[in-house]
């Protein structure tokens, strides 16, 4: 007879699912059955794309994962990037099912992607390869199985291109199975800026800001933003509009310092315009190197940009009291190490980030139900949400005695554990 597989250690969990979730796991141990189940993807589907380019014809390496078919329907973004592969999209998949766990959405996590660097391929190659890829995988996507959203190099547009693919294969609707598109196509209004209206409502939970039932004021704070792209701007150009100083915001090319604050909205205009920081010229606003945006004294560091921006020399060096993680693992294991050690709350991106798979779901509801959102009911409910798992995320660190990071975590494995518990 073979000898059963050895059962997963959390250290192999911990490959998926990063140090916070194993620190976590000390404090409420998962049974052998759950662990088993979150130590990989349970799907994992490699394909060899062709599509016609702007330049003829080109292959490329694709994929579609799962992980974590426990809640409901899994839900996961198509990535076209040169760096995919399939380690990079379960960490992924892993870390969108953690989000889905803890804040209570019915959907398992998945990830899928292309090989490829899209800016090279043109409009045109980008529709083909768009279409390539939602043929390749018609029979694993669905409302009731696998449900597309844009990440990182694919859109709303080619969410449309995606969703009628979808349709002419199957010869009738499925609404549900796309989400991001536009909301003349299908999506809902105010997914733009979901994010950045999430990461609000959980800041003003956690720190009981304001009194009132509006948004709080933000007088007198300073915020330095690394990530200047969608999720980066609208949260400068909110954050400013409350009253707060923007001291600091770097892109790819560069960091814009103005002590005085900057002035955000000529920023937004010029990167609509496609231009760089490098080359932005105002009175009053020096340019100097990208990293520069972690030296300045400010409230708040808000992460925008990629995972692992705070490392444990940049923690060492930080001169303010609150990183937001918009980026997904924006801070790394060592980073989080040294910034508990000097007291510097991280507010976690499995919550913080959390708005826009949130409104990804309710467009999910939308299809389904056919009952659309007027975009002030898709803004009520979004903040509903997040207030309420940042209201259980603070009562969770709080009655632990653990960080938010390490709190947000404990949330996923309750739920993780109650989903998981009927399995041997
Ligand atoms: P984006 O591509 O629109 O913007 C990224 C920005 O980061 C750009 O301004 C780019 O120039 C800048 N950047 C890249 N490398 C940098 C560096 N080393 N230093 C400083 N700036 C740098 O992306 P986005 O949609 O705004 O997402 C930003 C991050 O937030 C990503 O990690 C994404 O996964 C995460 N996130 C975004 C959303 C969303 O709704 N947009 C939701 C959840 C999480």
């Amino acid at each position: 007879m073979a000898t059963p597989p050895p059962d997963p250690t959390p250290e192999a969990v911990a490959r998926w699912f990063g140090s916070r979730f194993t620190r976590a796991l000390d404090l409420a141990p998962l049974p052998a059955p759950a662990l088993r189940f979150l130590s990989g993807p349970s799907l994992v589907c490699r394909t060899r794309l062709s599509f016609a380019g702007d330049s003829g014809s080109q292959t490329v390496d694709a994929w579609r994962l799962r992980f974590g078919e426990v809640f409901g329907p899994c839900k996961g973004g198509v990535r076209f990037h040169p760096g995919v592969d399939e380690a990079n999209l379960t960490a992924l998949a892993a870390r969108i099912l953690l989000k889905c766990a803890v804040n209570g959405l019915p959907h398992g996590g998945a990830a899928g992607g292309v090989a490829v660097d899209p800016r090279k391929l043109g409009a045109a190659g980008r529709v083909a390869l768009a279409r390539a890829y939602v043929t390749a995988y018609a029979d694993l996507i669905g409302g009731d199985r696998d449900i597309l959203s844009p990440d990182v190099g694919t859109d709303a547009g080619l969410m449309a291109v995606m969703s009628e693919t979808l349709d002419a294969l199957r010869r009738r609707f499925e609404p549900a199975a796309i989400n991001g598109k536009p909301p003349g196509r299908g999506g809902v209004p105010g997914r733009h800026g979901a994010t950045a209206r999430g990461a609000f409502a959980v800041l003003d939970t956690l720190l009981e800001n304001g009194t009132g039932p509006g948004p709080a004021a933000l007088t007198g704070l300073t915020i330095a933003v690394q990530g200047f792209g969608a999720a980066g701007s609208t949260f400068a150009v909110e954050a400013a509009r409350r009253g707060a100083r923007i001291v600091a915001a770097a892109d790819a090319s560069a960091c814009l310092h103005a002590a005085a604050g900057l002035p955000v909205d000529a920023l937004v205009a010029s990167k609509a315009g496609g231009r760089a920081f490098s080359t932005f010229d105002h009175p009053g606003v020096t340019v100097a190197a990208r990293e520069t945006v972690f030296t300045p004294q400010a409230d708040w560091l808000v992460c925008a940009a990629l995972g692992g921006a705070v490392d444990a020399p940049i923690a060492a060096a930080l001169r303010c009291g609150l990183v937001v993680e918009i980026a997904n693992g924006a801070v790394d294991d060592a980073g989080d190490a040294v910034l508990q050690t000097r007291g510097v709350t991280v507010v976690p991106d499995v919550v913080v980030n959390a708005g826009g798979i949130t409104v990804s779901h309710f467009e999910w509801v939308v299809g389904r139900t056919g009952a659309p959102l007027t975009a002030e009911e898709v803004a009520a409910r979004l903040d509903l949400r997040m207030r309420e798992t940042a209201r259980r995320l603070r009562e969770t660190a709080t009655a632990a005695g653990v960080p938010l990071t390490v709190a947000a975590q404990l949330l996923a494995i309750d739920r993780l554990h109650a989903a998981l518990e009927s399995r041997t």
